[in-house]
């Protein structure tokens, strides 16, 4: 554990109490500051601990960018898919893939949970009688 993944576990349980689904590691590392390749490395390790879950967008390099597909795992060997605007593409190539990170409905509800235990005992701190 190195300080610049306190700072990723930071924002991502911030986005978690506010019920973001999903989200890219562009914006954690805007948020944070930090280079993205830490940023990512620093995601990667919340989704071993089951706290997030990798997704990956195929986006369509049209100009409409729409995200056509999403996977749960990378694909080895997709092709023929079809955009709405009409576009269609025989071949996948990296550049329309992109990683979004799902935050874990477990992990969400464990600090929705921590959360109000802790807004709680503070409103029953102010309760008590001196
Ligand atoms: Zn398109």
């Amino acid at each position: 554990m190195v300080a610049f993944s306190w700072d990723v576990e930071r924002v991502v349980n911030s986005m978690a109490l506010q019920l973001v689904k999903q989200f890219y590691p562009t914006s954690v590392a805007k948020e944070t500051g930090l280079p993205l390749e830490d940023t990512f490395s620093s995601l990667i390790d919340l989704v071993k601990q089951n706290k997030l879950i990798l997704k990956w967008e195929i986006r369509c390099p049209a100009h409409c960018a729409r995200t056509i597909i999403t996977l749960e795992k990378l694909p080895e060997n997709l092709s023929c898919l079809s955009c709405t605007c009409g576009e269609d593409y025989e071949e996948i190539t990296s550049d329309m893939i992109y990683p979004v990170f799902e935050i874990s409905a477990q992990y969400k509800a464990y600090l929705r949970d921590q959360n109000c235990k802790k807004k709680h005992s503070k409103r029953m701190g102010t309760l008590l009688p001196i």
